[in-house]
C-alpha cells in the first residue's frame, strides 16, 4: 500500500500537467528548446554528483558515465536542438484527386501527457533520452526511474524536481507499486524500457485508456560468426560489446554461434582481448562494472559451469563483481540458453550448417539485435533483411545503438516502436492530417440523389 500523500502527489502532478498541456504551454518550439537546453545545463552542472550516484549503484567509472550515459544524453539533446525546427514543420504531401483543389498538411502534434518508466542498467541515459524526445515533441512528462539503481534515481529526482516546473517534467520515485499507481491514470503516451515480462503488464494497463505505448524490451541477441570472418577483429569487437557495462545491456551480444571450423581460434582470440582490455586483475578495471544486485549476482554465478570455463569464472560476492567469462561447449538446453544472460558471461555454441541455424533461430522469440560476422557481406545483408530482430549489425556489436540518425527499437518479444533522433520526435508525436478546402468549388457528385451518371463518374475517379 502506498502512503496517501504519495498517491495525492501523483494525482495532483498529473492534473497540473494535464492543465499545462491543455493550455497549450508546451506547443511553442521556443519553450521546448529552452527546456531541452535547461536539461543539458543542469546535467552539466551536476555531472560529478550524477557520476558518483551511478558509481554507488554498480561501480560504473566516470569515463563510462560520460561515454554512455551523460554523453549520449548530451548528443541526443544536441540533435533535437539542431533539428527540431525541421522535424516540427508540417509535411505538404500531394492531395488526391477526390479532394482537389484542397491543400493537405500533416502536422506533428504532441500526444499530451506522457509517462516514462525506465530500467536500471543505463540508469541515466535510458531514463532521460525518451524524456528528451518527449520534451522536443511538446509533451509533459512524469518519469519513474528504476528503484533498483536507487542512488541514480534519487539524484535524478533531486536535480530534475528542483530545476523543472512539475507541470512540465517531474520525477516520481519508487518500485512496481508506484508504477502500478501511476498506471491507474490516463496518460496520452507511455514509453517503457525494461523486461518483456513487465512490458506486458504495462501494455495491459495502457489498454484500459487506449494509450499508445512504446515498449523497449529485452531478449537474447545471437551473434553468428561465419568461417570466413576476420577472426582478430571479430574477437575484438565481440569482447568489447559483450563486456561493456559488464554485459548488462539490452543490445549486448547474448551468446555466440561460431562455425565449428574456427571455434577454437575465436575463443583464443577472445581470451587475448579480455586480458588486453581488463588486465590480470579485472576487478580493478574501470571498463567493467559490478552486478546490480545480489539476485542478479547469484543468478549469473549459477550459470558458470567450472568444467567448461575458458577464461574468468570467478565472482566476488561482496562487491558483486564477476570476471569476464567465456564458457564453451554450451548446449541449447543449458540453463544459460533459457533466459537473457544480462551479465559478463559469454556462452559459445558451434554450428556446421548456417541455414539450419537460421531456421532454428527463427522459431525463437524475436531478439532486439542480430550480429553477424563474415566477409560475405551480401550473404550477411540477406540474413539481416529476412531475420526478425529489432536491429542488428554486420561485423560489429552494440554500437548501432548510439546512432541517433536511425530508429532504434525491438520487434515482437523485444518490443514495439522506435526512438533516437527523429524517430524519438515521431514517437511522441501524433501525425495530424488537416485538409483545407476552398469555398469556390464543391464536388457536387457526392450529393444525393445518386444517379447512374454520378455513379459512372465516381467509378472513373475511384479506380
Ligand atoms: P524491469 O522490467 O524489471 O523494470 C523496468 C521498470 O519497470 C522499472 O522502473 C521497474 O520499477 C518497473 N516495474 C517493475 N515491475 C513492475 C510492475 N509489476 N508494474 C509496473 N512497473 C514495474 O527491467 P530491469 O530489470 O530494470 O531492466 C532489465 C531489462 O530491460 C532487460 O530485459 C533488458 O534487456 C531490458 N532493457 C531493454 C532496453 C531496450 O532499449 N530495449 C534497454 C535496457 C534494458
Amino acid at each position: 500500500m502506498l502512503v496517501r500523500e504519495l498517491v495525492d502527489h501523483i494525482n495532483a502532478t498529473i492534473e497540473r500537467q494535464r492543465r499545462h498541456f491543455l493550455e497549450g504551454k508546451t506547443f511553442p518550439l521556443l519553450y521546448r528548446k529552452e527546456n531541452l537546453a535547461r536539461l543539458k545545463r543542469i546535467l552539466k552542472e551536476n555531472e560529478k554528483e550524477i557520476a558518483e550516484a551511478v558509481y554507488k549503484d554498480f561501480g560504473k567509472s566516470y569515463f563510462e558515465v560520460m561515454e554512455n550515459e551523460l554523453g549520449l544524453v548530451y548528443a541526443e539533446i544536441s540533435v533535437h536542438l539542431r533539428r527540431l525546427g525541421k522535424w516540427a514543420k508540417p509535411a505538404k504531401p500531394p492531395t488526391s484527386l477526390i479532394n482537389l483543389p484542397g491543400q493537405s498538411r500533416v502536422y506533428p502534434v504532441p500526444f499530451g501527457n506522457s509517462l516514462v518508466i525506465s530500467p536500471w542498467n543505463y540508469p541515466v541515459q535510458l531514463a532521460l533520452n525518451p524524456v528528451v524526445s518527449a520534451i522536443s515533441a511538446g509533451n509533459t512528462i512524469i518519469l519513474k526511474p528504476s528503484e533498483v539503481a536507487g542512488h541514480t534515481s534519487n539524484m535524478l529526482a533531486k536535480i530534475i524536481n528542483e530545476n523543472f516546473p512539475a507541470e512540465l517534467f517531474h520525477v516520481v520515485e519508487g518500485g512496481p507499486e508506484v508504477a502500478s499507481e501511476l498506471l491507474k491514470n490516463r496518460f496520452d503516451k507511455i514509453f517503457f524500457t525494461g523486461s518483456t515480462r513487465v512490458g506486458k503488464i504495462i501494455m495491459k494497463a495502457a489498454a484500459e485508456f487506449l494509450t499508445p505505448v512504446t515498449l523497449e524490451l529485452g531478449g537474447k541477441n545471437p551473434t553468428i560468426v561465419l568461417h570466413d570472418c576476420d577472426i582478430k577483429m571479430t574477437a575484438k569487437r565481440i569482447v568489447w560489446g559483450k563486456f561493456h557495462n559488464s554485459g548488462q545491456a539490452c543490445v549486448s551480444p547474448d551468446h555466440i554461434y561460431v562455425h565449428e571450423s574456427i571455434a577454437g581460434q575465436l575463443v583464443e582470440e577472445m581470451k587475448i582481448n579480455i586480458r588486453k582490455n581488463y588486465g590480470d586483475n579485472p576487478e580493478a578495471s574501470e571498463a567493467l562494472t559490478g552486478i546490480i544486485d545480489d539476485r542478479h549476482y547469484n543468478r549469473l554465478m549459477g550459470f558458470i559451469d567450472n568444467e567448461r570455463i575458458e577464461i574468468g569464472g570467478r565472482g566476488l560476492a561482496e562487491s558483486r563483481f564477476i570476471e569476464p567469462t567465456i564458457i564453451s561447449r554450451v548446449m541449447h538446453n543449458d540453463s544459460i540458453m533459457k533466459e537473457e544472460v544480462f551479465g559478463p558471461i559469454m556462452p559459445v555454441l558451434t554450428f556446421s550448417d548456417l541455414d539450419n541455424l537460421i531456421e532454428s533461430l527463427k522459431s525463437k522469440p524475436s531478439p532486439l539485435a542480430l550480429y553477424i560476422f563474415t566477409r560475405n557481406i551480401s550473404k550477411a545483408k540477406k540474413i539481416q533483411r529476412e531475420f526478425r530482430s529489432g536491429g542488428g549489425m554486420i561485423n560489429d556489436t552494440v554500437v548501432y545503438f548510439v546512432n541517433n540518425t536511425t530508429p532504434f527499437g525491438g520487434i515482437g518479444d523485444s518490443g514495439m516502436g522506435h526512438y533516437h533522433g527523429k524517430a524519438g520526435f515521431d514517437c511522441f508525436s501524433h501525425k495530424k492530417t488537416v485538409i483545407k478546402k476552398p469555398l469556390w468549388f464543391e464536388l457536387w457528385i457526392k450529393y444525393p440523389p445518386y444517379t447512374r451518371f454520378k455513379l459512372r463518374l465516381i467509378k472513373a475517379f475511384l479506380k
